[in-house]
């Protein structure tokens, strides 16, 4: 039996995703925590393809966010892992992946706590995976 909160493979995490999706609003902030591999861009794709991305979701590796249309306005998904290194750097580097209109979804939000003050960004919910054997996750969701 799965607890209510863990999920049993990928395809479970994206619904769960998509569940999240459906109760957020423009300009809403999802910050998505856990451990390498514990599924983060998963439920992310879930949830961007519920709000209706259509192109393959991969994680931004290479750059800090991507930007999509979504069905109801602009979509961002960052992933912050390297930000440590990049403090030098434009401190509006991010601000592009942020706004009134704009639903952002940020892998490792840990990493920005000194260079931005992602609580002022309009946090939403704090989202936490965590492996839990095998494909098994624990997804919790705090915020409201
Ligand atoms: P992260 O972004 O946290 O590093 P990813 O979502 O990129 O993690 O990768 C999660 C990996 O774990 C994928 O290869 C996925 O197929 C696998 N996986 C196995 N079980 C699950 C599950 N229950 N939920 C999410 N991913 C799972
Ligand atoms: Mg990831």
């Amino acid at each position: 039996m799965l607890a209510p909160s863990e999920t049993d493979g990928p395809e479970a995490t994206e619904r769960a995703g998509a569940a999240l999706a459906a109760e957020l609003q423009p300009g809403d902030v999802v910050l998505v925590s856990g451990d390498l591999g514990a599924g983060k861009t998963t439920f992310v794709r879930g949830a961007l393809r519920a709000l209706g991305v259509t192109e393959a979701v991969t994680s931004p590796t290479f750059v800090v966010g991507l930007l999509y249309d979504g069905d109801a306005g602009p979509l961002a998904h960052l992933d912050l892992y390297r930000l440590a290194g990049l403090e030098d750097e434009d401190p509006g580097l991010l601000d592009p992946y942020f706004g009134p209109e704009t639903i952002s979804f940020v892998e490792w939000p840990e990493r920005a706590e000194s260079m931005v003050e992602l609580a002022g960004r309009g946090v939403a919910r704090h989202v936490t995976l965590s492996h839990a054997g095998g494909d098994r996750r624990s997804i919790e969701v705090r915020g409201a």
